[in-house]
């Protein structure tokens, strides 16, 4: 009915056109029909006011009678406030003519509608597009009644053909196009390429046509690994804004190449996106770079927690683990976990008798066996030397430990075949457990190495568990340490003198000075009780230097008070760590000037054994003392393992011998055999000889009988 009175086609019409028109003939028939009935009874109300364009009926001094939701919502005005205005109110400044203009000519040159693409100013003042189509509605008398005006949201493709407009303005091909990097830009409906400048054809190896006539070229040469992770990215993309993304693209040639793309959505004022803008750049070169800081900074890092030799965790991560293990343990009950620290008894040997090489080799076959008794939950690592320790987690009892500790020693048994040397070791471990309730990591290392200690003393090749005993011990030997340091400072230490004499004259020849500890409490300490302790703390070296003082300047003292034919001679006993201080012969000579005895009356003990482990460094010190003729003697001799034939290597003067070989000498049994053998022995170097612990008349006849110069002793 409506149709046949509104038809006025000229051309075939499209359909948004169809349906446009349509509803403007609805919209007039509606309004014809508000003439007759009222309002509320139109069916046609709903229909105005749910399409989903915007419609408004206006007077034609520009009023607004009557507007939709649509056109409120496009305009951010309620319906009451639009009613208030005219179109020339909402409408933008530059517009506002022309559209006087239109409908001038509607009203006064009889055309029936005319379409404009126009600015309005919303109430929060943005600026939006609609394309308007304004037709004259007349009365049955044919005077203008009002307007109808049927508005779309243009706004969007508006805004892109400014933006493409001004990015041709303010960069021209020629910036753009001399940049090294892609610049690109996409719609953000169709995603279809808006611009693209020349370095594609750089980055790519593609020309900008082929992207444009190919709209999923985009996609395709992106490598397939990535393309996952960029369309992943396009989503954040679209949620947050902007996203930057490392991915390969792969060229026509199949060269890989990577890309930096930092990627901007555009939006329009009303906060939908219209366009995505964005960068790419070509950072392969960068990359390899980057990649190969990283190798770098993760070798780096496995370095500084791995020892080099085998490869094993070092200390730093091995105490790192432990520590995580405790923090377990001290939150859970029944989380067991146990520490093992393994030494092995005979390195030494083997590295000094063949050669470092092999020490080296036998050090990483034993990592590899010692991983081979373990679980891949638990820790092994080398802490140095021949030093391992191992860290056995979630364990279900102490027995898992000692399980473990007897299935190495075994294992280790068996000998090693290194470089045609069949090589034998045993191991001593230590075993702290988590049960004790440690606090500090380093307490529970320290247990552990206490009382791989303790599996030494007894006889080596065993464990031990650390416990209550050995604590105590410890704490006897920490308060002992204390004790020792304070005597220093408070001089609690004596120096007695044991006489020499000659077996043959039978005349006093010298004084060995033995070190005793006047203790405020406990009396008179042997040295054997504190002598160790000083030289595991490094005490021995103020107290050492402190005996060769004050036995300096005794025998001074008595040389002068008492002189003999033969000038009386001191021994002072040298401890291996004294030696090993490389000041030592500055020592010397400072305290030989300071009491003025000259350097040949002073004969420095060295045990048999300290000689055999320092051998090379230990001889280098003794030439520089017998360069200022202080005498040299090998203490303890015969209990130290040593090669007979070494011996000749050393500048040594006196032999002192045991006093174990003096105290079971009878007359013409095996242990008197050996005392002459070292007698001949010494001889035949041009040494002298003293026996030590001379305790009875028969001793002292028996080893006058086997040409030994001196002795000391009880008797
Ligand atoms: P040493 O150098 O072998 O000293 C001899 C030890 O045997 C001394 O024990 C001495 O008292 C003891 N002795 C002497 N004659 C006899 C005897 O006829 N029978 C028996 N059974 N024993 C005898 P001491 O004084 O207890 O010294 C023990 C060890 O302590 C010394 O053995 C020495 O190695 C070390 N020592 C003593 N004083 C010093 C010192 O000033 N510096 C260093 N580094 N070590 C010292
Ligand atoms: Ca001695
Ligand atoms: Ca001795």
């Amino acid at each position: 009915m409506t149709a046949q009175l509104f038809s006025h086609q000229a051309k075939p019409p499209t359909q948004l056109e169809k349906v446009d028109r349509q509803l403007k003939a609805e919209i007039r028939g509606c309004q014809l029909a508000k003439d007759v009935v009222s309002e509320a009874e139109t069916p046609f109300q709903d229909i105005f006011q749910q399409a989903a364009i915007g419609i408004a009926q206006v007077a034609v001094d520009g009023k607004f009678l009557r507007v939709n939701q649509w056109f409120c919502q496009f305009l951010g005005y309620t319906e009451s406030q639009l009613l208030q205005l005219q179109s020339q109110n909402v409408t933008h400044p530059d517009d506002i003519e022309s559209e006087l203009e239109f409908v001038a000519a509607l009203l006064e040159n009889g055309i029936e509608q005319f379409s404009q693409q126009k600015r309005y100013i919303r109430q929060d003042g943005a600026v939006v597009w609609a394309n308007v189509t304004v037709s004259l509605v007349r009365d049955i008398i044919n005077k203008p009644k009002y307007l109808i005006a049927i508005a779309t949201d243009i706004s969007d493709q508006k805004q892109l053909a400014e933006v493409l407009r001004d990015t041709e303005e303010c960069f021209p091909n020629q910036i753009l196009g001399s940049l090294e990097d892609v610049v690109w830009s996409i719609s953000a409906q169709t995603q279809e390429i808006l611009y693209l400048n020349p370095a594609v054809e750089k980055v790519y190896g593609r020309s900008i046509s082929e992207f444009f006539n190919q709209p999923n070229l985009w996609q395709l040469v992106i490598h397939p690994e990535d393309r996952q992770r960029v369309e992943e990215a396009k989503g954040i993309l679209l949620k947050e804004g902007s996203q930057n993304l490392e991915y390969r693209i792969v060229r026509p040639d199949g060269e890989v190449r990577w890309v930096y793309d930092r990627a901007r959505v555009i939006k329009n004022p009303r906060g939908s996106p219209i366009r995505i803008d964005g960068m790419i750049s070509d950072i392969s070169d960068r990359y390899d770079e980057l990649r190969l800081g990283k190798q770098i900074e993760a070798q780096l890092l496995h370095d500084a927690l791995h020892d080099s030799l085998t490869g094993l965790p070092n200390r730093t991560l091995f105490m790192e683990r432990v520590n995580h293990a405790l923090k377990l343990a001290q939150h859970n009950q029944d989380y067991l976990f146990a520490v093992l620290f393994l030494d092995l008894d005979r390195f030494k040997v083997v590295n000094d008798s063949l050669g470092h090489q092999v020490g080296d080799q036998l050090l990483i076959a034993i990592a590899i066996q010692l991983q081979g008794c373990l679980r891949t939950t638990d820790t092994l690592a080398r802490l140095g030397g021949d030093e391992f320790t191992i860290l056995l987690e979630d364990i279900p009892d102490i027995k898992e430990a000692t399980k473990i500790a007897e299935r190495i020693q075994g294992v280790l048994k068996l000998p090693f075949n290194l470089d045609g040397n069949q090589v034998f070791t045993t191991v001593s471990i230590g075993i702290a457990l988590s049960s004790t309730g440690y606090e500090q990591t380093e307490d529970i290392l320290r247990d552990a190495d206490i009382a791989m200690y303790r599996a030494k003393e007894l006889g080596k090749a065993r464990h031990e568990v650390f416990d209550k005993v050995m604590h105590q011990r410890v704490l006897k030997l920490l308060q002992l340490e204390n004790d020792l340091r304070q005597a220093l400072e408070r001089q609690e230490f004596e120096l007695y003198y044991q006489p020499i004499t000659s077996l043959f004259t039978g005349n006093l020849t010298g004084f060995e000075a033995l070190v005793r500890w006047q203790h405020p409490v406990r009396g008179l300490i042997p040295p054997g009780e504190f002598i160790p302790v000083a030289e595991e703390t490094g005490l021995i070296i103020p107290l050492g230097e402190w005996v060769l003082r004050e036995a300096c300047r005794q025998l001074r003292v008595w040389q002068t008070q008492f002189p003999t034919p033969e000038p009386l001679q001191i021994s002072v006993n040298l401890s291996g760590k004294q030696l090993q201080e490389p000041d030592l012969i500055a020592q010397i000579d400072e305290i030989l000037a300071e009491t003025g005895l000259d350097g040949s009356f002073l004969k420095l003990e060295i045990t048999e054994s300290v000689l055999m482990e320092n051998a090379e460094t230990v001889t280098k010190m003794l030439l520089q003392m017998r360069a200022r003729h202080i005498q040299l003697s090998v203490d303890d001799f015969g209990t130290g393992y040593s090669s007979l034939s070494y011996l000749h290597r050393f500048p040594v003067n006196t032999l002192k011998i045991d006093r174990s070989f003096v105290s079971r000498m009878k007359a013409s049994d095996r242990n008197s055999e050996i005392v002459r053998t070292i007698v001949t022995l010494a001889h035949s170097l041009r040494m002298d000889v003293i026996a030590e612990g001379v305790e009875t008349w028969e001793q002292l006849t028996e080893l006058k009988l086997l040409q030994c110069e001196q002795g000391q002793g009880y008797f």
